[in-house]
């Protein structure tokens, strides 16, 4: 059924994604050559694109055909694209016009000034010089959570929700303990198992080039689409969509780390295919937009992780890797270059960990940042509890707070709930890399022969094409048959050992 008021509804929102992708558009050049005496007018486009975009979240005008259309669609299938419309658009409005336009400016403020005392406090390895801003967020985030609460919803639980809706801290925390106590054992055993490799090959010297040419190569062979995107380098990664048929990665290349720009090209290419895979007739609207930031996440580490540090994934790469690297690989078995991929190590920096003690890095700042949102733990006291933890959970503690509870962004850009969706998405995706492998009769003999189109297309089924028709746990569990549940990711993990 379309009627007057969804055409309506279609109309706006397709027009708000319009100027939201311009303004991606913008933020793209911003990160991917600026020159540096451009950047003070960029800052006033974005900002002004910024507050026309808000002006158009909290038309009035939208807010009644959002209450007509949802009239219309009360009895209707929830999965029908109207009833989808009307529930996405209207979450969306009501979050918005619940906050006051002063609060909101308040922490765009706050979080603006904290990023760049963030940066100069990390480089002085001085948490008490970034302590009154990070208080100042944490107070502004508790009043904003407060504002957005249903009655009786904790104002941890409202965070979350804004990142991965309907997911509260409770289930969270269910899922996580069971993945802690299997994880524990397992990073013993695993990091015991590398000590005991030589030195590594994938660390040393690596042309530029060739890097990048191996892996579009890949990117390539594994689905994305240039005809649809493109591959650019930048200081810090990240995938961004410009409009229904034009998606963006970006990634950095080291010269002295093959893994950083392989890895990196491989995970940004997860989520390019996921936004190349949402229905480009529905750009800019919740049916044709990604489900959370969680599904997202496991579209890349799917590619990144299940697939790309695969056994059977390098017995297909490794032959074209000498090809593109015929001096820094030779000699090198296919055997030691997979263990050495694999390699376990608690370490104190979370970007840089390997995939099973990764989600312990995850599990810490999740306990913590509930702390201070709930206000059992004060902003002053979290230097200690992050070392705390790290004792506990990794068996390593940093010595600077650089290394420690200063070392990611997130906080001082006011990203309060978004770390658990690092660890969901990892949840999700070995879930649904177990569900593919049993549908399509075996992932391992494909993904050897270097056929990656059956997997990618179960993904477009299952996943992409559903964009948010459902709630982000129910897409995985309606994809894969199960409730969501680390067991997965605990028997991909155990491989490693
Ligand atoms: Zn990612």
């Amino acid at each position: 059924m379309t009627s007057d008021v969804l055409e309506k509804i279609l109309k706006h929102t397709r027009q708000t994604a319009m100027l939201q992708s311009t303004m991606a558009l913008l933020e793209w050049d911003q990160n991917t050559g600026l020159p540096s005496n451009a950047a003070e007018y960029r800052a006033e486009q974005l900002t002004m694109l910024a507050g026309l975009l808000h002006k158009r979240r909290v038309d009035p005008q939208l807010g009644d055909w959002i209450n007509q259309l949802s009239e219309q669609t009360g009895n209707q299938d929830p999965l029908a694209p109207s009833s989808v419309m009307a529930r996405c658009i209207k979450r969306e409005y009501q979050r918005a016009i619940k906050l006051p336009q002063s609060l909101v400016q308040a922490i765009s403020h706050a979080t603006s000034i904290g990023q760049q005392i963030w940066v100069e406090s990390k480089l002085r390895d001085d948490f008490s010089g970034f302590l009154p801003c990070l208080e100042k967020i944490i107070e502004l985030k508790r009043q904003e959570a407060d504002c957005l609460a249903a009655p009786g919803q904790s104002r941890y639980d409202v965070m979350l929700d804004s990142y991965e809706e309907g997911a509260t801290k409770e289930r969270i925390r269910r899922i996580f303990d069971r993945l802690r106590d299997s994880l524990v054992p397992l990073i013993q055993e695993a990091s015991e198992k590398s000590a005991k490799l030589g030195p590594s090959v994938v660390e040393g010297r690596f042309e530029i080039k060739p890097q990048e040419e191996f892996a579009k190569w890949v990117a390539r062979q594994i689905g994305f689409d240039f005809d649809r995107g493109r591959l650019d380098q930048t200081e810090h990664p990240f995938c961004t969509t410009l409009g229904p048929h034009d998606h963006r990665i970006l990634t950095r290349y080291s010269k002295e780390s093959f893994s950083t720009g392989f890895f990196g090209v491989l995970h940004e290419a997860g989520h390019g295919m996921y936004e190349q895979g949402l229905d480009p007739l529905w750009y800019g609207t919740p049916v044709g937009s990604a489900a959370s930031l969680g599904v997202h996440e496991s579209q890349s580490r799917l590619w990144e992780n299940l697939v790309g540090l695969s056994d059977s994934f390098w017995h297909w790469a490794h032959p074209h890797l000498l090809e593109y690297f015929p001096g820094s690989f030779e000699g090198v078995p296919l055997e030691q270059l997979v263990q050495d991929l694999n390699r376990v190590q608690p370490s104190l920096i979370r970007i840089e960990a390997d995939e099973v003690t990764y989600n312990m890095h995850i599990l810490i700042r999740f306990e913590l940042e509930e702390q201070l949102m709930d206000g059992q733990l004060n902003a002053r006291e979290l230097p200690n509890a992050w070392k705390s933890k790290y004792q506990e959970y990794l068996g390593v503690v940093p010595t600077t707070d650089q290394q420690g509870v200063l070392q990611d962004v997130h906080w001082s850009a006011g990203l309060i709930g978004y770390f658990p969706t690092y660890t969901l998405g990892n949840i999700y995706a070995a879930q649904l890399y177990h569900a593919a492998d049993q549908q399509l009769g075996g992932l391992d003999r494909l993904v050897r022969a270097g056929e990656f189109r059956p997997l990618l297309e179960w993904l477009q089924n299952k996943v992409h094409r559903h964009g948010q028709s459902y709630l982000p746990m129910q897409l995985i569990e309606q994809a894969t048959d199960q409730k969501v549940d680390s067991k997965y990711l605990v028997e991909h993990l155990k491989t490693k050992c």
